[in-house]
């Protein structure tokens, strides 16, 4: 059955929009339709305040695909292999990320998979270009509103800056 995700993507190492690139064009392989946010620059989150890790881009794309959610689980973390990332710490930099925000209206806790995902409430980075891209998206049980509800009652103070940079230069992109 065809279903509409949504994936967010984040990278603060190395060439990050590129990263972020590739992040899209892997999941053109598996998706009948993929749909991008603008391209959000902020300070990392981290564990130490004095922690002095570069800067993330964030973005959030839409996608269709008939995949069930382990396979699409499994397709973003071969994604992410792809873009080399470093697993070893927590909350370190890495190549790029791909967290699966929302699957359908699906509702899962796996040891590999939550849905939707548990951090996203939390998460200005994300919440910010979800609302751009699809402000009307239904987020499941345990959050239970739209994203635009979510960012309205989001206490992350992160400071966001939007960008111009495009993720697809297609017209099914939202642009600055
Ligand atoms: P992270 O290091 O934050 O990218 O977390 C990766 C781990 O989170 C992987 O082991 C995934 O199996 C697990 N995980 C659980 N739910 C999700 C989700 N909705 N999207 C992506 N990874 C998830």
């Amino acid at each position: 059955m065809m279903q509409t995700a949504y994936i967010g993507l984040g990278s603060n190492l190395g060439d990050r929009l590129a990263r972020l690139r590739q992040a899209v064009a892997g999941l053109h392989r598996i998706a009948a339709f993929v749909r991008c946010s603008p391209v959000y620059e902020g300070s990392a989150h981290t564990l130490a305040s004095n922690d002095m890790s570069p800067d993330f881009l964030n973005a959030v794309v839409e996608i269709r695909t008939d995949q069930s959610g382990m396979d699409l689980l499994e397709a973003c973390q071969n994604i992410e292999r792809e873009g080399a990332r470093c697993r070893r710490v927590p909350y370190a930099p890495r190549t790029i990320d791909l967290d699966i925000l929302t699957f359908g209206g699906v509702t899962c806790s796996t040891d590999q998979l939550i849905l939707p995902h548990p951090r996203l409430q939390e998460r200005r980075f994300v919440l910010q270009p979800w609302f751009d891209l699809a402000p009307e998206a239904y987020i499941p049980s345990p959050v239970d509103a739209t994203v635009s509800a979510a960012l309205a009652d989001c206490r992350d103070k992160a400071d966001l800056v939007r960008t111009p940079w495009l993720l697809m230069m297609k017209e099914n992109e939202i642009s600055v």
